[in-house]
């Protein structure tokens, strides 16, 4: 048994489970001893850096059938069954759809003994802590991706103080940090803890911590000042980080010349949509390195192969991969759809006005962006993305382009149903999987516009490596991210692209796409256009930006929260 729990070997683990609960005097006995003494096991060599996060998911998953096994005999004995060391709830929260990273925590906490409540995603404050007040949980654990999650997680610490709840509060997720969580979230909840845990790695130890009446004071005291240290750096630092007004920042904007430039037309205007998008012309466009990041495997692809330590854990976690995949495209598991659209445009300030057609006599809409503001080395230009368009006025016309595509129709159900027959270690693979093909679309797609329908670029011949480093003309910004960090301007682009309809894809309250497998942003063609980080930004530019898009100032706070180099509070 511990053989099988080590090695995540399922093929006979309901044998040998069998044969030890004929042994023993109460099916129980079978948990306590050699199943949970394999798990021990496993533990230790994930703790010593010798097991990897997909092979402890992998034992967990042999954990799971053994126990299943054992279940009926426990409740036919209607004996006490294993006691769980303590009860922890589990969710993604409201407005976003994010959860392998939830679901892999989760699994390592099961296996070690703990009983998770996992409420899913886009659960709201009031379920989850009615939830948690219900079942009397011991701990609760937030998780979620994207920055509008932040103010959700900030708005659950604050509900808590409230409702005088008295349990930790762990955090975590991509866009979570210490930092946020020193800054905005600890402090907001002061009757117990609430603490960043970075990975998935950490979490058995810092709810065994939190759940000892003797180790925790330790841990709370040593998080309560380290927080304290980095919120007092955070202050002295925000008195360094100088931003110049949003005027010079204008003023400094890069010198992108337009008078001897014409921009290339796409071979239509309005929208396009992809429909049963084959995905074995996907799999070559893949980017594998962020595979093995989803399962906390640091380290490059295919590079990490060869790695003394990680090398032969990697290879085994992408041969299963392969498996899936095989099955996700041949058995039509999954299923991909895509829109893409171009639209006449030209920059207006630092906004982009598109137009019905290229009489430019009728505006559709207008794209909102944000310009740096942190003082740069001399020289260096002040940008946003409306930089790269032909300005209003004498010159020639532009065009924007625009795309949303989804690879994960059907990765749920698909997902589910390993998760319903005891095999967690599939149903995340299934949904990291589908999050690369995702990729890998945008990729693809980005490739035909540049050669085919923008078709600036049709000589171009890029193996996957050079696509991977982008060294193609034009960029794919996506809302949400460093260059674009509003995620509102989702709303528009959906809008633009009818995403619903033309790409099977919707928007959560948060603008969070969903099914979760997907991509979406803008198009731009120039060759100077590139990625950068709006960063911080100051409160003349958040007045003008929600004058531009005609919402108050604390609606525009809100949502640039993470951007804002100021705190509105104060
Ligand atoms: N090959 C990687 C791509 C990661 S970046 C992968 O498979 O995961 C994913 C997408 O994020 C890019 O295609 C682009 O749409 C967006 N992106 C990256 N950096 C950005 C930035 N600074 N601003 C806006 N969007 C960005």
């Amino acid at each position: 048994v511990e053989h099988a729990l080590v090695k995540g070997i399922t093929n006979y683990i309901i044998e040998d489970t069998e044969a030890c609960r004929q042994r023993a005097e109460r099916p129980i006995e079978v948990i306590e001893g050699p199943l949970m003494d394999g798990m021990g096991v496993v533990g230790d060599l994930f703790g010593d850096g010798k097991m990897f996060l997909p092979q402890v998911v992998k034992s967990a998953r042999v954990m799971k059938q053994a126990v299943a096994h054992l279940i009926p005999y426990i409740e036919a004995e209607k004996s006490e069954g294993q006691k769980a060391k303590g009860k922890i709830l589990m969710a993604t929260v409201k407005g976003d759809v994010h959860d392998i990273g939830k679901n892999i925590v989760g699994v390592v906490l099961q296996c070690n003994n703990y009983e998770v409540l996992d409420l899913g995603v886009m659960v709201p404050c009031d379920k989850i802590l009615d939830v948690a007040k219900k079942e009397n949980v011991d701990i609760i654990g937030l998780s979620g991706l994207i920055t509008p999650s932040l103010d959700e997680m900030v708005h659950v610490a604050k509900e808590m103080q409230r409702l005088d709840f008295n349990i930790p509060l762990m955090i975590g997720g991509a866009t979570t940090s210490k930092a946020h969580t020193a800054v905005k979230i600890e402090p907001q909840y002061k009757n117990d803890i609430a603490l960043y845990v970075s990975d998935a790695s950490r979490c058995v130890n810092v709810a065994s911590q939190l759940l000892s009446k003797t180790a925790k004071p330790a841990l709370v005291d040593g998080a309560r000042t380290e927080y304290d240290e980095i919120r007092e750096r955070r202050k002295n630092r925000g008195e360094r980080t100088k931003l110049v007004s949003l005027k010079e920042a204008r003023e400094r904007a890069p010198e992108i010349r337009f008078d001897d430039y014409q921009p290339p037309k796409p071979a239509f205007t309005g929208v396009r949509s992809f429909e049963t998008y084959d995905l074995k012309e996907l799999v070559d466009y893949i980017d594998w390195t962020p595979f093995f990041i989803s399962w906390d495997m640091s380290g490059k692809y295919p590079a990490i192969f060869d790695d003394p330590k990680r090398g032969e854990a990697a290879r085994t976690l992408f041969d299963d991969g392969q498996k899936i995949l095989q099955q996700m495209i041949d058995e039509k598991r999954v299923s991909a759809k895509a829109a893409i659209g171009f639209w006449p445009a030209n920059r207006r300030g630092d906004d982009i006005v598109l137009y019905t057609d290229e009489t430019r006599e009728k505006e559709l809409t207008t794209l909102h962006h944000l310009r740096q503001q942190d003082d740069k080395a001399p020289g260096k230009p002040m940008m946003t993305l409306s930089d790269f368009v032909a300005p209003e006025g004498d010159g020639p016309v532009d065009y924007v382009g625009g795309f949303a595509v989804t690879t994960g129709i059907g990765a749920e159900e698909f997902s589910l149903e390993f998760k319903d027959g005891n095999d967690d270690y599939n149903a995340i693979m299934v949904k990291a999987l589908a999050d690369r093909l995702a990729e890998a679309f945008a990729e693809h797609l980005h490739e035909r516009v540049r050669k085919e329908f923008w078709g600036y670029a049709e000589d171009e011949a890029l193996r996957n490596d050079d696509l991977i480093r982008e060294r193609y003309r034009g960029i794919r910004p996506a809302p949400g991210y460093p260059a674009c960090p509003d995620h509102t301007e989702k709303a528009t682009l959906f809008d633009l692209l009818d995403a619903p309809a033309n790409a099977g894809l919707e928007l959560t309250e948060h603008f969070a796409m969903f099914p979760t497998a997907a991509v979406s942003g803008w198009y731009f063609s120039h060759p100077e256009s590139k990625y950068f980080a709006v960063g911080k930004i100051g409160v003349d530019q958040v007045e003008d930006y929600a004058t531009r898009k005609g919402i108050s100032k604390a609606e525009a706070e809100r949502w640039l929260a993470p951007s804002l180099a100021y705190d509105p509070a104060e």
